[in-house]
């Protein structure tokens, strides 16, 4: 499943082949992947400039010189096909470029989504407008989590997820973050003093961080024909790594709590 690093490192590998060009052609291949596809997207792209693409959260955005913002969501198995060598059923979207190169959106299982809104209105897209801040932006700071975990009787691990408090965090960010910056997850998350809450945010940027570097060293990958954007192997601290020695010399171990897991390692998260 596509997360953040894997949105930032589609949004950069769609960068060189849209940024400035014109779309000369678009086919919206179906009405609908999770939600209903709006049905005039396909009109207000044909014949659009791209002027910018960006990232909100785990949602992809590409701007045009009309003023609209399309967004897109990669769901649990989206991906973006760079000059395809052919159309296939799960390409629902399909944009062509002016300088004659294609990108296809390819959502087997359908549960990414595709809108369009004006772009002074993009803070009130419906799931938008009730998020926190990006955890690699300026906001997301010690001092943000403080205020927002005051009094809060939840676990740290699940309010991290909560995307009122943060935007974008997935479940395998949460733990490694937790794990480099040695917190339990079941910590109760109103109880967490400001340094530990400091070396938290440190952990978030840098787990995000580093995911996305190794994303943009695979990039290379995506320059052959075909090339598909959004995947890529990473190593993990802790996730995935139940029964194996962590790096203080602990056991990683793994617990089931509402259908996820947590990999933590007792003996360095405290
Ligand atoms: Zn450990």
């Amino acid at each position: 499943m596509p997360e953040l690093p894997e949105v930032e490192t589609t949004v950069r590998g769609l960068e060189p082949v849209l940024a400035g060009q014109v779309l000369s052609a678009v086919e919206v291949r179906r009405p609908d992947l999770r939600w209903p596809i709006p049905l005039d997207l396909g009109e207000r792209l044909l014949g659009a400039r791209v002027v910018r693409l960006g990232r909100r959260a785990k949602y992809g955005l590409i701007d045009t010189d009309r003023g609209d913002t399309m967004i897109f969501h990669l769901g649990m198995s989206g991906r973006w096909r760079i000059d395809p060598a052919e159309i296939g059923k799960h390409d629902h979207l399909v944009l062509t470029t002016g300088a004659g190169r294609r990108a296809a959106l390819c959502d087997p299982r359908r549960f990414g989504s595709l809108d369009i809104v004006r772009t002074e209105s993009l803070d009130r897209y419906a799931p938008f407008a009730v998020m926190g801040p990006e955890p690699l932006g300026n906001r997301f700071t010690a001092a943000h989590l403080r205020e927002a975990l005051k009094g809060r009787k939840s676990s740290i691990k699940a309010a991290l997820l909560d995307q009122h408090i943060v935007a974008g965090l997935g479940n395998i960010y949460v733990c490694e973050a937790l794990h480099m910056a040695h917190i339990a997850p079941g910590t109760k998350a109103g109880r967490i003093g400001t340094e530990r809450l400091e070396r938290l945010v440190r952990a978030v940027k840098d787990v995000l961080g580093s995911a996305i570097e190794a994303g943009g060293s695979s990039l290379r990958d995506y320059a052959r024909p075909d090339g598909q954007l959004g995947y890529f192997a990473k190593q993990w601290r802790a996730y995935g790594r139940e029964g194996e020695s962590c790096a203080c010399g602990g056991t990683i171990r793994r617990r089931v709590d509402s259908g996820r897991s947590t990999f933590f390692c007792a003996s360095c998260q405290r």
